[in-house]
């Protein structure tokens, strides 16, 4: 083993002990592999201690699952090549490395323009197709846009264009992957299939890994929470959203749809949150050209306009009238003005009919307008971790305390007036946003000293525990990691777990990979 590849923790590298959660971890040792060739060499070496690996791309995770727990960091950052393309009845692929920042990728697809130095000849061929093809886009849209490829597909990312394409899973259309022994795997969709509960998956190397699935059923809303397993599923699937505990993901085939012809942003201002919620059902029953329904409270709007005065780096944003009480934000994916401008109308009625005035909307129609709406999006997350940062100067145990809970349609209402009443009860600060079209909020509590920061805990436990007996998810889309590592049980229950670290176990028997992912590390080594 090259000394350069596997190298000790210093102190300048403090950086990679946290992510976007503030948890802040240990490790012993850190790797920079660029190759898949030399992660697996890495992992053969670790492989003979028994060595923990955390994982990490972005390190943007919210759930504190690419924050390790001792051992070694192996970080993805400079895996960061486009490797290929090919195309497919009228489809085109694309494949990376892991490390390939989204924002980096989406404007590499829309310009067209890649590093091509090191593709091979039907890459080459494909490309010159490609390129006289219809603009094309790789759809799942987190928010925050530099995210790595591989660490959506290990959480299984989504965003609010979800709302129509769906989460990163349905655009993954083959992974190759290195086991913690140093093996390897590679899986394309529609080739290996369970049968029933049972999965055989073969190795590169010629071995074959027999995995039990568990046998619970997953809840039916937006859901990153725990082993994707059904019946008969597909092989693929199950490393999607397996949050860096079976694999590391080396390289990732993704799926591109045509760009539509027209893109509108409406955003509609309502006085309170249950006109908001009134829109969203009517806005639902539109059966076509929708991809995004997405929520702002009227908590998030105040902090906006707090950042718009007070931080010249927020100087961009809109100026939000105070009568303008919390937004619902509807994106247009359309054929055409004709159908865009029957939407507007519809949307309007909604709006109107909702208890909204339709006078206080927001219409982006230019790239430039949209833009402006992606800056809002993402000032509200970044200007709640900002405030979370600063508490935590006073007090470091502080971290995120953010809700990710999705739940079935018919629960959705009885979920929003839970977040209400419990919170004004605790009188805790906090704001709301997010994915209102798949009944699906972000509910951030921002506390302000350790006694906020136990009662916020304890109200996001009390919610994740309803939002399980209501049949939902604990998290919907930035996955368990550490932090939601107890929801988890509650919502699956101890036998649950005990079949998902059994699964594990099938893929990594030392149990290494991701070590207080998805359970705690005690109870992975009890199990
Ligand atoms: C302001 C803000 C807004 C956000 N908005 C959204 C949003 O709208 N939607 C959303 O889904 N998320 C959102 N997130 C969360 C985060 O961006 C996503 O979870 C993202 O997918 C994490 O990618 P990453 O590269 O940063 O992964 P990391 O944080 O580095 O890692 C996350 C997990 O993936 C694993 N992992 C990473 N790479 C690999 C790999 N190659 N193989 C195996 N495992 C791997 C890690 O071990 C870890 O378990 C937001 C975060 C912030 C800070």
């Amino acid at each position: 083993m090259e000394q350069t590849l596997i190298r000790k923790l210093v102190s300048a590298d403090e950086e990679y002990l946290r992510d976007e959660s503030k948890k802040v971890g240990n490790a012993e040792s850190i790797s920079f592999p660029e190759t898949h060739e030399q992660v697996c060499e890495i992992m053969t070496e670790l492989y003979k201690t028994g060595t923990p690996v955390t994982v990490q791309g972005s390190r943007t995770g919210l759930a504190a699952a690419a924050v390790p727990f001792g051992g070694h960091i192996l970080n993805l950052s400079r895996m960061d090549k486009v490797l290929g393309m090919r195309s497919e009845d009228g489809r085109f692929y694309i494949t990376v490395q892991p490390g390939v920042i989204l924002q980096k990728l989406n404007k590499s697809i829309a310009a067209r323009s890649f590093s091509m130095d090191a593709w091979d000849e039907e890459s080459q061929e494909t490309y010159k197709a490609f390129c006289r093809a219809g603009s094309l886009m790789f759809t799942p849209d987190p928010t925050e846009s530099t995210a790595s490829i591989g660490g959506m597909v290990a959480c299984n990312a989504s965003g609010a264009r979800s709302y129509h394409y769906g989460a990163t899973r349905g655009h993954i259309e083959a992974l190759r992957g290195v086991l913690a022994n140093g093996e390897t795997i590679s899986l394309s969709r529609g080739q290996i299939f369970a049968k029933g509960l049972e999965l055989s998956l073969p190795t590169e190397q010629g071995s074959t890994i027999n995995v039990k699935l568990p046998t619970y059923k997953m809840p039916e809303c937006k859901n990153a929470s725990g082993y994707y397993c059904h019946e008969d599923m597909d092989a693929i699937d199950l490393l999607i959203g397996s949050d860096g505990t079976l694999a590391i993901l080396t390289e990732i085939e993704i799926s591109l749809l045509p760009v539509p012809a027209l893109t509108w942003g409406i955003t509609c201002f309502f006085p309170t949150q249950s006109e908001a919620v009134a829109y969203t059902k009517l806005t639902k029953n539109i059966s076509q050209g929708i991809a995004a329904i997405e929520y702002f409270d009227d908590c998030a709007l105040d902090i906006l306009r707090k950042q718009k005065a007070e931080n010249t780096a927020f100087s961009g944003l809109p100026f939000l009238p105070k009568e303008y009480g919390c937004a619902v934000y509807t994106e247009l994916h359309c054929d055409g003005e004709e159908q865009a401008y029957a939407l507007l109308e519809t949307l309007s009625g909604n709006c109107a009919q909702a208890g909204g005035n339709p006078d206080m909307t927001w219409v982006a129609t230019s790239d430039s307008d949209r833009d402006v709406l992606h800056f809002f999006r993402h000032a509200v997350p970044e200007s709640v971790n900002m405030q979370v940062e600063r508490s935590k100067r006073n007090y470091p145990e502080i971290t995120k305390v953010g809700g990710d809970l999705a739940v079935p349609d018919d629960s959705f209402e009885t979920l929003m007036n839970l977040y209400d009443a419990t919170l004004e009860k605790e009188g805790l600060q906090h704001a709301a946003w997010g994915h209102i079209g798949d009944n699906h909020i972000h509910v951030n509590i921002l506390p302000r000293d350790m006694d906020e920061y136990s009662r916020g805990k304890a109200l996001l436990a009390g919610w994740a525990a309803e939002v399980s007996r209501m049949g939902g998810a604990v998290s919907a889309e930035h996955g368990v990691g550490k932090l939601k590592a107890p929801f988890l049980e509650v919502m699956y229950g101890e036998d649950h777990i005990r079949e998902m670290a059994a699964l594990k176990a099938t893929f990594d028997p030392k149990c290494m990979l991701g070590r207080g992912n998805l359970f705690a590390p005690q109870q992975e080594v009890e199990r």
